[in-house]
């Protein structure tokens, strides 16, 4: 059984209504964070206290050798003003599996599911109440000896903070199919959640960014042919009325939302492709005008259209924001069930 989870209390709350409802994304935290360790072999002093600088050593595990993993997932108000989390626990089992990948201990699942919950509840007031609104959880898990040893460390820090964000507009994104740098590679982490694989995509990102696009569409790593991902998203593609995305193939991150939208599209009867896709293969679909939609999947935006894609030196261009497309249909049917407005027939949600 898990030891109670002790609360210190903020002195002062910093809640005002201008920063419940109005932050961009991750840029404002909630009063209060949970906090667990992990030494001598078991999870100790689970603990909710006032959000904070943290004090490390500097020859800190996870800042020399990267094990440090981190989830993300969103907490709703629901139609009748109550609290939901959405699918936290799928969070708690990929969080497990990038755990294992890099040699670090498993979370219990009462230590994952009791510090949210009970993180939530003492900063429930902190949930946006505007429509499209939501309170951003980000638990992160990472390695804390004192050591320069290269080796798996034997003390770990587990913290999940909040973030309050208000809706977003996800503006259509222009992608650059990307032919140096690669994500992902057979072996590697790339379906992992690793702090690590998003230290290595900043460049590529920072590159295209000075070129005019959003970020770049990440190719495979043995032969740039096949697309994986957009940015930090999941990808997918409407082909002549057909939704088709990526395998999950080792070297793609296994998204929550793609995998809800993976259902939803199901529960529509509507045609489903998870298959390698090539960038020929979707440009010659926009040569031949049969590519109708293009989008990023991912917890942030749930469905972020994609505009274009730069390839060799020329942007194909994609129709976006068709009120009858699939990623309109998608982000309506997904926020629908987050926020209670639609029945949750797949127990998706999780209330406090
Ligand atoms: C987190 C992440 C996603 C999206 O996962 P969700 O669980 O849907 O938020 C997609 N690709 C990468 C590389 C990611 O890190």
């Amino acid at each position: 059984m898990l030891a109670t989870i002790s609360l210190t209390r903020t002195p002062e709350s910093r809640l005002t209504e201008d920063l419940r409802e109005n932050s961009p994304f991750g840029t404002n935290y909630s009063d209060h964070m949970f906090v667990a360790d992990y030494a001598d072999g078991k999870w100790q002093d689970p603990r909710i206290v006032p959000f904070g600088p943290m004090e490390l050593s500097p020859a800190t595990t996870a800042l020399h050798y990267g094990q440090s993993l981190f989830e993300g997932f969103k907490a709703h108000r629901t139609a009748d003003g109550r609290v939901a989390l959405f699918r936290p626990m799928a969070n708690h089992a990929r969080l497990n599996r990038t755990a294992a990948r890099l040699a670090m201990p498993e979370i219990p699942e009462e230590i994952f599911r009791e510090g949210v919950l009970e993180l939530i509840r003492v900063d429930k007031d902190w949930v946006p109440t505007r429509d499209g609104g939501s309170l951003y959880v980000r638990p992160v898990y990472f390695g804390t000896d004192d050591s320069l040893m290269v080796r798996p460390a034997t003390r770990y820090r587990f913290v999940i903070i909040t973030s309050p964000g208000g809706p977003y507009f996800a503006q259509p994104i222009r992608l650059l199919a990307e032919e140096t740098y690669v994500r992902a590679f057979p072996g590697g982490t790339g379906d992992a959640k690793t702090a690590g694989n998003y230290g290595g995509g900043l460049l590529a990102a920072k590159l295209a960014q000075a070129k005019g696009y959003h970020n770049v569409m990440w190719l495979d790593g043995k032969d740039r042919r096949f697309i994986e991902e957009s940015g930090v998203m999941n990808i997918m593609f409407n082909i002549n009325g057909t939704a088709i995305t990526p395998a999950l193939s080792g070297t793609i991150l296994p998204g929550v939302t793609r995998d809800s939208v993976l259902t939803l599209l199901r529960d529509l009867n509507i045609k489903l492709e998870e298959r390698p896709i090539s960038i020929d293969e979707v440009l010659a679909a926009h040569s031949n005008t049969t590519l109708l939609e293009a989008f990023g999947i991912g917890t942030a935006a749930i469905i972020a259209p994609i505009a274009a894609i730069g390839h060799h030196n020329k942007d194909h261009e994609i129709p976006t924001n068709s009120p009858t497309g699939l990623a309109h249909k998608l982000k309506h049917a997904l926020t629908a069930i987050q926020t209670g407005q639609a029945p949750d027939t797949h127990n998706w949600l999780l209330y406090v």
